[in-house]
């Protein structure tokens, strides 16, 4: 790689989970790298893997592109533009003090310098390098040492080139999208499903997404929320599937035929047998649903263990042990929340019963299913899904 640092803008994303990987790490970092490649398709970029690093360098005007990429990246830890210098004490400082210059002016007050001398040719070690860069930083007088709480953490790297950086973005972390198998997502216009599909995409998942639309009684715009929250997902999930199934007939027969109580128990279990027909043709392994112990009086359980009998795929169920307040902190963080809080509402919600069942007895709810003889319903709905394909997203 032919990194100048000057026409070009160079960046330098860590990799976290991916390193603790034995025997079939090449497998993780090819992923990476090819994931990064496919965003930024068609630019000049360059992606290169070289001891726990992944570089991207590429044209200045493709900097945001390449920001973007870092930013919905699934796979690294946390990444920052970096000045490339010489490996030469000289032009080291000089790009320290640029980058004390630069937090300066960002408001910073206190600077710390950690140096990383991973080429063991280079005369000065780490610490050398570090305290010789603060000295001079220090003498500046653009801001003051603080090593144990500092405004501003200047990096100094010396590997295949020497890198400088100041400002170190956190990254998505995980494992690289794609290296975990295909999931089936249940993803409602609500807060937390969205955030339980941007979970298993950081566990390497690839995933598609199910909605169930109750035209009339829920809005079309109750389906654009759905639209937009899965372009939303396809940013960080390398594109998906979004596949609208439509359940107004399987809701009013629950609604008429099942005991009212049972209506939420018995929706899910359709929803499960809609979810496995969609999952076997597609090839997905598992299902995704944004359930979370106890957050509602239907999801108990008891009730989840009945909602599993109808799944011969497992489900999976990211927020089991979050409570409300983390699931809408990463709401907010991956762009979901302000979708979510939309006032349109789910299917479920409006035929749901006042007292639900809290403790669904598997036998009981086998004998209501029997008796509902809804597997006709459940075929037409299928049979009369829509499915879009949302490619990779490249760029806002
Ligand atoms: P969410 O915030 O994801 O809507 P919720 O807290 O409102 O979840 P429920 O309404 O009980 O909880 O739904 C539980 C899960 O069932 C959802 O997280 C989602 O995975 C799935 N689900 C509910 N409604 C739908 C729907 N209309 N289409 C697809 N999946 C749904
Ligand atoms: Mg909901």
């Amino acid at each position: 790689m032919n990194i100048d640092g000057k026409n070009t803008a160079v960046y330098l994303a860590k990799l976290g989970e991916i390193m603790l990987k034995g025997g079939n790490i090449k497998d993780f970092e090819q992923r990476l790298v090819q994931n990064a490649q496919l965003f930024l398709e068609g630019k000049h970029c360059k992606v290169l893997l070289r001891n726990g690093r992944m570089y991207i360098e590429g044209p200045l005007d493709c900097a945001q592109d390449i920001e973007y990429t870092l930013a919905h990246l699934v796979g690294i830890t946390g990444w920052a533009r970096a000045r490339v210098v010489e490996k030469d004490m000289c032009a080291i400082k000089e790009a320290v003090v640029l980058e004390a210059e630069a937090a300066a002016k960002r408001g910073c007050k206190s600077f710390k310098i950690e140096g990383r001398r991973s080429d063991k040719s280079f005369p000065l070690t780490s610490y050398q390098i570090a305290r010789d860069c603060g000295e001079v930083v220090y003498e500046s007088g653009l801001l003051a040492v603080d090593v144990h709480n500092p405004d501003s953490l200047i990096m100094v790297e010396v590997r295949e080139r020497c890198f400088v950086y100041g400002v170190q973005q956190s990254g998505n972390r995980g494992l690289p999208c794609g290296t975990g198998g295909k999931g089936l997502l249940l993803l409602s216009g609500g807060i937390d499903s969205p955030v339980a599909g941007y979970r298993m995409i950081r566990r390497g998942m690839k995933i598609d997404c199910l909605y169930f639309h109750s035209h009339p009684y829920t809005s079309p715009e109750a389906r654009q929320k759905v639209e937009t929250l899965a372009g939303i997902l396809a940013r960080y999930g390398m594109g998906t599937h979004l596949n609208v199934v439509p359940y107004t007939e399987v809701q009013q027969h629950i609604r008429d035929k099942a005991p009212v109580d049972w209506a939420t128990v018995i929706l899910r279990m359709c929803m499960m047998e809609t979810a496995n027909r969609l999952a076997s043709l597609t090839g997905a392994k598992a299902l995704i649903t944004g359930e979370s112990l106890g957050q509602v009086a239907s999801q108990t359980v008891e009730n989840l263990s009945v909602t599993n009998s109808r799944s011969k795929f497992p489900v999976l169920r990211p927020l089991i042990g979050m409570d409300k307040e983390e699931i809408v902190d990463t709401a907010k963080a991956i762009g979901t929340y302000e979708t979510s809080i939309l006032p349109f509402e789910d299917c479920c919600v409006l035929f749901s019963p006042r007292h639900p069942v809290l403790r669904a007895d598997p036998e009981e709810a086998e004998r209501i299913w029997t008796e509902l003889n809804i597997e006709g319903l459940l075929d037409k709905a299928f049979e009369e899904r829509e499915h879009t394909r949302i490619p990779i997203i490249r760029s806002l």
